[in-house]
Parts: structure tokens; C-alpha cells; sequence
């Protein structure tokens, strides 16, 4: 008898044992998020409601993989019949060196979110660059091209690919703040090419990384227009701001890439301060989309994935 999919939540165990524990699965399950945490994760609605759209006979599923799990995990992956997996919180960049191939896009970030499984050989892509570019400009109305930006948490996997995305667009300004200061140096000396020409006028450098320090962060507010948290700070609901609310004002745009059902504390801190926030929903859904084209090489129904997010 064939069954629904009825755990919420698998681990490396069960993909161990994966055509024992899933093969009655129907539809079967072969896209997945490898996250830790990855209960927090909206991906499978989202691709769900893609996947009934087109009528794909699959489904899509959360695996619980810790960081120590990720290589056994990406080698068995190899061998299943998956068309492919997105990667979260915290794989991006180790799985970048675990991949066979890596298209431009992870290859620029060295992070890889996307990948697909083809011939056992996994292929490596990063569609939050691209994501964050759509997210920023409904959200808000404006092209990236025309703003001073700067990223916290440049750092990590989300960071670095926004960072790039920043530079690719030829921002006016960006400003790097990494809690591992020597990661951000290293990317501003990646990024600098991109910010040699004279956009800015005045005084203030286009290209910066500086310290997690309040006066660091102070010192560079008055030359930012929009503010992108990258950490994951927020994720759970007693996090602190990762920004201090007194340095937010009016004028500053606040995109959090985190997403969930309530406000972070950055977000709260923006509409106290008058500025307009806006968290990590529309981000989530244009990488789903762009990741669904790499799976199916066709047009993701980005309403439909919308709506089920909604
Ligand atoms: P990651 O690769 O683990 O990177 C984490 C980054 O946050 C690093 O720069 C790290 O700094 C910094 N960080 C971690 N804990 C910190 C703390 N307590 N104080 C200050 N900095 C801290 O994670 P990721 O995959 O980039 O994801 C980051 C966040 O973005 C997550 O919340 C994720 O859910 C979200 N995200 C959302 C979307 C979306 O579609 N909405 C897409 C991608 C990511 P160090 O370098 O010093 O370790």
C-alpha cells in the first residue's frame, strides 16, 4: 500500500536507510532543504505547491543535518534518485568544497544553496544572489545599482553571495561588517575591482569592511541607505537586534533575510525608528524559483509559490 509522506522531518539515519524508510512514499520524495535547524524552514510548502502546479509526481522534504553529517550526507545523496537539494543554514560554504561541479554563480560566492544531482555527480549553483536582487527591488521599489549597502554578516554563505550580487549591480557603496573581521577583509579584497570608478560623491570610501562593533557600525551609518542583516540572528524569537536600534533612522531601508511568522527585533527596531523593514519572505521565494528552474529547466509558477507561502 502506497503511503503520504507522513514524517515531518528526516536525518542523515533515515537517508541511510532511505529506500527502506521512503520507498512506499507517494508521490516520492526526491528534493529536499539540508538544514541545522531546518524545522524553521518554509521550502517544502513553497516547493510543494510548485511541484502539484506542474504536476511533477514528487515531493520535496526537510532533512535534519548537522554540520558533521553534511560529507555523508552530499555521498549518499549521490547514489538517490533526487533530482536535487537546496542547503541552509549552516552547509552553504562547506558544501561548496563537497560539490563535483560548481556553475558561476557558487563558484564567485564559494557558497552554494542549489544542487542538483545528475549522473551521480552533484552540481553546485547559488540563486540567493540573484533572490535577494528581486526581493530588494519588490520590496521596496529600488534598484540595488542605486544604493549604499550595508551587509551584516558578510561572512557567512547568504552574505557573501548578497555582497557579490551588490558588486555585480555596481552599488553605490558597500560596507562589509563581519563578526570574523579577517572574512570580510578577504571579501573586500575580492569585490574591490568592482568599486574602483568615482560613483559617490564625498568623502566616504565605496567599498569598506569594518569590525561588529557599534562605532564601527555608527561611524559608517550616515553614508547607508539600505541595511541587510545575512545572520542568523532573529531566527529564533528572543534574539537580540543585531543592529542597535538607536542607530536605525528614517530614511533607512531594512531588509532582514531571515523570515517567519512574527517580526525580528531588527524589524521592530525599524518601524520604531520610522524605516521601512521588510523580512527574508520574498527572498526565500525568488531563490525557490530561480532553484526550481535549475531542477526542471523550465519556469517556476512563482504565484502559486507564493500563495503557499502567504
Ligand atoms: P552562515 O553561512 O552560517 O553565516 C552566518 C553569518 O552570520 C556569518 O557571517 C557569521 O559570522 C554571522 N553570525 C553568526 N552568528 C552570529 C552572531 N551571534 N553575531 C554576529 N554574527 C553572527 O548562514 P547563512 O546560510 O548565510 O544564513 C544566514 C541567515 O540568512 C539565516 O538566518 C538564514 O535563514 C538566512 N537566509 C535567508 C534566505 C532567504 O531566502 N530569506 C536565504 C539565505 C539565508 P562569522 O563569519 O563570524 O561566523
Amino acid at each position: 500500500m502506497k503511503n503520504k509522506q507522513t514524517t515531518e522531518r528526516y536525518t542523515l539515519a533515515d537517508l541511510e536507510k532511505w529506500r527502506e524508510i521512503a520507498g512506499d512514499i507517494e508521490p516520492p520524495i526526491r528534493l529536499g532543504v539540508f538544514g541545522d535547524p531546518v524545522a524553521h524552514s518554509l521550502s517544502p510548502q513553497m516547493q510543494n505547491a510548485a511541484l502539484r502546479t506542474c504536476e511533477i509526481e514528487m515531493q520535496y522534504a526537510r532533512f535534519h543535518i548537522r554540520p558533521n553529517e553534511l560529507r555523508s550526507a552530499l555521498l549518499i545523496l549521490r547514489r538517490l534518485d533526487f533530482v536535487g537539494i537546496n542547503l541552509t543554514v549552516p552547509h552553504k560554504i562547506a558544501a561548496f568544497t563537497q560539490i563535483d561541479q560548481a556553475d558561476e554563480s557558487a563558484t564567485r560566492t564559494a557558497a552554494v544553496n542549489v544542487i542538483r544531482v545528475r549522473d551521480e555527480k552533484l552540481i553546485g549553483s547559488n540563486t540567493d544572489g540573484e533572490g535577494f536582487l528581486r526581493a530588494i527591488r519588490s520590496e521596496f521599489s529600488v534598484d540595488v545599482r542605486d544604493l549604499r549597502v550595508m551587509i551584516l554578516g558578510a561572512g557567512g554563505g547568504a552574505g557573501r553571495a548578497i555582497a557579490w550580487q551588490c558588486a555585480l549591480e555596481n552599488c553605490e557603496r558597500l560596507v562589509l561588517v563581519n563578526r570574523t573581521l579577517e572574512k570580510a577583509n578577504a571579501l573586500a579584497e575580492q569585490l574591490r575591482p568592482f568599486f574602483m570608478g568615482p560613483r559617490v560623491l564625498g568623502p566616504a570610501a565605496r567599498l569598506e569592511a569594518v569590525a561588529w562593533e557599534e562605532s564601527a557600525m555608527r561611524a559608517q551609518i550616515g553614508d547607508i541607505d539600505l541595511i541587510v542583516n545575512a545572520t542568523p540572528a532573529g531566527m529564533n524569537p528572543g534574539d537580540p537586534s543585531p543592529m542597535p536600534a538607536r542607530l536605525l533612522a528614517p530614511h533607512h531601508m531594512v531588509f532582514d533575510c531571515v523570515y517567519g511568522p512574527s517580526k525580528t527585533a531588527l524589524l521592530r527596531s525599524a518601524e520604531e525608528a520610522g524605516a521601512r523593514g521588510a523580512n527574508g519572505l520574498s527572498m526565500l521565494l525568488h531563490q525557490g524559483a530561480l532553484s526550481f528552474q535549475i531542477w526542471f529547466n523550465c519556469e517556476a509558477p512563482i504565484e502559486a509559490m507564493r500563495a503557499a507561502l502567504l
